[in-house]
């Protein structure tokens, strides 16, 4: 944005204060555009529709399956904000003290299903991880449950972190943290969560496609299978946070995911299974978890790679953006320890289903910050 600012100062003949005033609302149009820019790359509908086995419910609006639902979400969160979402996150990101710590929330967890988790989620964590530690010194730990610890691990090491830190020594610079937590009840998980953050003290809690409970306790799958007994209830550390009054912001893409209780009766509304589940409580998959912050994303990665875009751009430096390269030997290490993709349960090198869609919005991406962080003169 300096870079932005500089060019536009000195190319007025408008008194000092007017020079000043123009060049505010210039430089404010240029993120306001960059924002509405991302925000739209990253909620470029690219999953496949899923169907449950079983066939649609029955009475189910087929616009809930196949029309595009996160372009909903979007429109509900932005209501609720006002400002393009992924820059309103990555300015609030920029305001936090250096040296801090960012607690990130991500992971899913099947016995079955996903073993070592989903392939959505762990990309997107260190690819904002890696902008906020080069790019404004902050320090991220990586929470999870520890059936998932050693791909935290791999992507933060494919990301070009190193996986841990020596706590007696303190943190190495490019680095990323990783911790677990018990897959436990709620008075124990509530309890553990108190003690974490009394240790961490984090500026910010970013929860990244972590699920979130509903009115009745109870968590699912974006199909409405209940999935409470095999995940750590991490949505209580949001909470915490919330009522400590530390920033939080969540990432999701169905509905289910933490930060979403800020639209509850819109994904009550807009999806599947929001307001009735396939499973005992019928109390449907919207989750009541809110955070200061919402954003909706085709998958929950693009809306983190969103952010780390737009503080690429606000800080004016390009390199923050991590490439496809990047991002393809972050999604093959993972798949190699046997993360699965989410659309699939395949451990292929993808993400919800989406192909090479990860590769190209990274560059497409990183392409947008450089050209917007130049100003080209028109001589003709
Ligand atoms: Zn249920």
């Amino acid at each position: 944005m300096q870079v932005v600012q500089k060019q536009l100062s000195g190319c007025s003949q408008l008194t000092a204060a007017k020079k000043k005033a123009e060049v505010f609302s210039e430089v404010e149009a240029a993120k306001y555009d960059f924002g509405v820019a991302v925000d739209r790359m990253v909620t470029s509908f690219a999953s496949p529709a899923i169907r449950p086995a079983k066939g649609l419910p029955r009475g189910i609006d087929a616009r809930r399956f196949r029309a595009g639902r996160i372009h909903m979400l979007y429109e509900a969160a932005m209501r609720t904000q006002g400002r393009p979402l992924c820059l309103a996150a990555a300015e609030r990101l920029l305001k936090l003290e250096k040296d801090s710590t960012v607690l990130f929330l991500t992971g899913v967890l099947h016995p079955v299903f996903f073993p070592k988790g989903e392939t959505d989620g762990p990309p997107g964590v260190v690819g904002l991880a890696r902008a906020l530690n080069l790019g404004l010194g902050l320090r991220p730990v990586i929470l999870s449950e520890a059936a998932t610890s050693d791909i935290m691990r791999q992507a933060s090491a494919s990301m070009g972190l190193s996986g841990r830190w020596d706590r007696k020594m303190g943190p190495r610079p490019r680095s990323a943290d990783v911790m677990s937590f018990p897959v436990t009840d709620v008075a124990t998980t509530q309890k553990e969560v108190k003690k974490l953050l009394d240790k961490l003290n984090p500026s910010a809690v970013v929860a990244i496609e972590r699920k979130g409970r509903n009115t009745k306790g109870e968590y699912h799958s974006v199909l409405g299978t209940p999935r409470g007994a095999f995940e750590a209830k991490l949505d209580y550390v949001t909470e915490e946070a919330n009522n400590r009054g530390i920033l939080t912001i969540g990432i999701g893409d169905n509905g289910n995911e933490i930060g979403f209780g800020n639209i509850i009766d819109d994904v009550k509304k807009i999806q599947m299974f929001g307001e009735l589940c396939q499973c005992p409580c019928k109390g449907g998959i919207a989750t009541v978890v809110k955070t200061d912050l919402l954003i909706p994303a085709s998958t929950s990665n693009w809306g983190a790679y969103g952010i780390e875009a737009c503080v690429a751009f606000l800080l004016g430096r390009g390199s923050l953006m991590h490439d496809s390269e990047v991002e393809k030997r972050v999604l093959e290490g993972i798949a190699n320890l046997g993360c699965g993709d989410g659309a699939t349960i395949e451990t292929t090198p993808t993400c919800d289903g989406t192909g090479k869609a990860s590769l190209y919005l990274v560059d497409f991406l990183k392409s947008l910050v450089d050209q917007n962080l130049e100003t080209k003169t028109r001589e003709f």
